[in-house]
């Protein structure tokens, strides 16, 4: 079982992505949580790279292939191993980050994700993904209040209309494919997004 979180900035994944951990868990299921840029040493090492703003940035389309590197190795290092073994997979952010980022609001021609996406990720698709919606405006002054004076990454820091444009690429893709895709409302209290996201699971995975 493959799950994975997407949203914009502020749209609370991780705690979601840890509170179904925490419920897969207790229900005897075994989880393995990961998150993208990142989850395997090598993909955390490109994370370094692509999110600390201390190294020089890249084009949108290297930027691209830097996130499908980072990806091929979270892959092939960490999640079909977990898979393999039966672990009930949730990762925080996975493709669709990238073709609503890079792709819908970077400029990278659909052609080239899509081809990327096909180099990377192949089969390993997730059964669900659950995309947590929020209006940027709300999801950037939770992070503002999370951070307290804590630098920004490259991304957060973006104006308010690019984080709408974001917004919108996630809605297009769970638009494109509601069959893996659901739609959360994630500006509701975060017990309630735990319970729909509960829901979902139960009725389309029965754990
Ligand atoms: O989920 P988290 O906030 O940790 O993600 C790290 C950053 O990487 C985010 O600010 C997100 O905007 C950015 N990102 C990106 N393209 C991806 C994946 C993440 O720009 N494909």
């Amino acid at each position: 079982r493959f799950i994975t979180f997407e949203g914009g900035e502020g749209s609370g994944k991780s705690t979601q992505v840890n509170i179904l951990a925490e419920r897969l868990s207790r229900s005897g299921r075994p989880v393995f949580v990961t998150r993208e840029p990142g989850g395997s040493p090598a993909a955390e090492d490109i994370r370094e790279v692509l999110l600390s703003g201390q190294v020089a940035q890249f084009g949108p389309l290297a930027e691209s292939v830097m996130f499908a590197v980072a990806r091929a190795d979270h892959i092939e290092n960490a999640i079909q191993g977990a898979l393999q073994q039966g672990q009930w997979v949730i990762c925080d952010r996975f493709v669709d980050s990238t073709r609503a980022y890079q792709g819908s609001t970077g400029g990278v021609p659909r052609g080239l994700i899509n081809a990327l996406e096909q180099l990377t990720v192949g089969a390993v698709m997730p059964d669900i993904t659950f995309v947590l919606d929020i209006p940027a405006e709300e999801g950037l002054a939770r992070v503002a209040a999370r951070a307290e004076g804590q630098e920004l990454d490259r991304f957060e820091s973006q104006e308010l209309m690019s984080h709408e444009r974001i917004r919108r690429g996630f809605l297009d893709i769970a638009e494109e494919e509601p069959g893996r895709c659901v739609v959360v409302d994630a500006s509701q209290p975060e017990a309630m997004v735990a319970e729909d996201v509960w829901e979902t699971v139960l009725q389309r995975l029965n754990p």
